[in-house]
């Protein structure tokens, strides 16, 4: 079973569950109806996770937002003559911009995720990582509610006795998929389905020696602002 596979499966055992605990309120009934025939029956591709590795949000289009109010129109609203004009040099400028500086196709891992990989490696039980198959992994989250045994046994089994136990069931491991080897690497959490890394696919392959563990653990700058160089001869 591929992961999209998994997530497509876990999705509508989840919302089945839901159905059945909102399906107890009768005042529910008509909400519960309208909820399972549009997001269920007609659009149901908007889950976390329904399209790997694509943007889940639309943090690209606010940040094009905020730089033509910040760098174009002042935040003055415009005529539509001027505005024109306005939207005649934004082109050009972006078109530019994107020759000069091109879309970026592989992935940065910064050192700041280097050494919070490294840290969850040490805290880590490696008895809870288990292997699925040839590239699926499975972790336990930072607060898990269940053991990574008992999580796999319910993902193969898809039964979870109500809807609160699959809540505690999602929020208890996560899960990686190394089939493109290199990153970006699949996992469940948060940071991995939006950000494509994260300190788990990270950390794993720091565990098998393909990422190199980072200098300098334990001897890193502390947080904030660095004091200022004094003069020389100055008293403190
Ligand atoms: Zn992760």
């Amino acid at each position: 079973m591929t992961t999209q596979c998994i997530f497509t499966k876990v999705f509508f055992a989840g919302a089945k569950l839901m159905l059945e605990k909102w399906a107890t309120d009768k005042d529910l009934n008509k909400f519960s109806q309208y909820f399972s025939e549009q997001w269920l029956s007609h659009l149901c591709y908007w889950y976390e996770g329904a399209a790997r590795f694509t943007p889940s949000s639309n943090n690209g289009l606010e940040s094009l937002n905020g730089r033509i109010k910040q760098h174009y129109t002042m935040r003055n609203k415009l005529p539509l003559a001027p505005f024109l004009q306005l939207a005649e040099k934004m082109l050009v400028d972006w078109s530019i911009n994107n020759v000069q500086q091109p879309f970026q196709l592989h992935l940065t891992i910064n050192n700041d995720l280097d050494v919070k990989a490294y840290d969850w490696i040490n805290k880590v039980d490696r008895n809870d990582i288990l292997q699925l198959d040839a590239f699926t992994f499975v972790v336990p989250s930072k607060e898990p509610q269940m053991n990574t045994c008992s999580w796999v046994n319910c993902l193969y089994s898809m039964t979870w006795s109500s809807y609160e136990h699959f809540k505690q069931w999602l929020g208890s491991a996560r899960i990686l998929n190394y089939s493109n080897m290199l990153p970006p690497i699949f996992c469940s959490c948060k940071y991995g389905l939006k950000e494509y890394s994260c300190i788990h696919t990270i950390g794993l392959m720091m565990i098998w020696s393909v990422q190199p563990i980072p200098q300098l653990i334990g001897k890193r700058n502390p947080k904030g602002r660095r004091k200022k160089v004094k003069y020389a001869l100055s008293k403190d």
